[in-house]
């Protein structure tokens, strides 16, 4: 069957609008469509093509790609009959985030409507798309991947198929990105702590991205010893960390500066040696979040 765009993408947002760019420069035929039109201007000069409504964009093209603020979103603009009947046989590649749940039951009504469904996590920002070091994690059907690989490894440097469970993209993109808001937490906090003893925040920035590979060795043992449930012979132990807490939080409570994030991990460290962890690796922590179920 002829198309006539190679790719669509639904949702021009900050990333959509990345996505497309990326698109067009590898020279793909790229269908557009977006809740706000003037959003597409600057794309239809560069050759992408308007849809007028999101079931003729998805009618273009054998790959759409969906990249909305949300699922909910994404649901309202799917869940037409046209856009339900354009889709069929087409492959879908969700790239809103979302969680694993979610990413579930979006592959069951995919799969109900024929659909070769996709569910990917960007974990970049708009203007690392199409850089060699961005990632994108993709789970879901094989043949799903096999359709869009190629349009896929352009819009980033390092796509990584995480196999046909659908929620791991998701769960893997999570995990990625509790870290990341874990230590921006932490990294405030630290500039705050800078400023109320007057001194210069702005070193802390080059300071951090000198440690992170130190940073990243550190998380590395910290999965192995999670992964083997094995916290022995620790190099700094789970007491050692939770001091060094404690005097975040006396430094706060000294300088009278806000003690939410040095509270918050009092609070799991101190847990963590009441369950007699102290000896252990800070790892052991994980044991700590296991016990603990909402
Ligand atoms: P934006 O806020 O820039 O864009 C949101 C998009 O969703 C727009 O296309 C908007 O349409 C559309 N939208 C919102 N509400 C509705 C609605 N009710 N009906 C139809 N369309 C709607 O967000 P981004 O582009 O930055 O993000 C898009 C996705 O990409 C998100 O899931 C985000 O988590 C993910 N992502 C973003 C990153 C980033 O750094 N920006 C990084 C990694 C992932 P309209 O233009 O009409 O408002």
């Amino acid at each position: 069957m002829q198309h006539m765009s190679d790719v669509s993408v639904i949702g021009l947002g900050q990333m959509g609008v990345a996505l497309t760019r990326a698109l067009l420069e590898h020279g793909y035929r790229v269908t557009v469509w977006n809740r706000t039109r003037l959003k597409a201007e600057s794309l239809v000069q560069a050759e992408a093509v308007l849809a007028e409504s999101a079931a003729s964009a998805v009618d273009a093209s054998p790959v759409v790609i969906m990249c909305v603020v949300d699922y909910e979103t994404a649901d309202s603009i799917l869940e037409t009959k046209e856009v339900i009947a354009a889709l069929t046989g087409r492959v879908l590649v969700q790239l809103s985030t979302g969680s694993p749940q979610q990413a579930r039951e979006s592959e069951a009504w995919a799969r109900a409507r024929n659909v070769d469904y996709l569910d990917g996590a960007i974990a970049a920002t708009p203007v690392q798309i199409g850089k060699p070091n961005s990632t994108i994690f993709v789970s879901g059907a094989q043949t799903a991947f096999q359709r869009s690989e190629s349009l896929l490894r352009s819009l980033a440097g390092n796509v990584v198929y995480l196999g046909e469970q659908i929620g791991t993209a998701s769960a893997v993109d999570l995990a990625f990105l509790s870290y990341l808001f874990g230590s921006m937490l932490g990294f405030f906090h630290g500039a705050r702590l800078l400023e109320a003893e007057g001194l210069h925040v702005a070193s802390l920035g080059p300071m951090i991205a000198d440690t992170a590979p130190a940073i990243g060795g550190m998380m590395k043992n910290s999965a192995d010893a999670i992964a083997r449930d094995a916290y022995e012979r620790p190099e700094s132990s789970l007491k050692i960390c939770a001091e060094g807490v404690e005097l975040l939080l006396r430094q706060a409570q000294e300088a009278r500066i806000n003690n939410e994030f040095p509270n918050l991990a009092s609070h799991l460290f101190g847990k963590a040696v009441a369950a007699g962890y102290g000896d252990e690796k800070a790892a052991a922590l994980i044991k700590v979040l296991r016990a603990d179920a909402h």
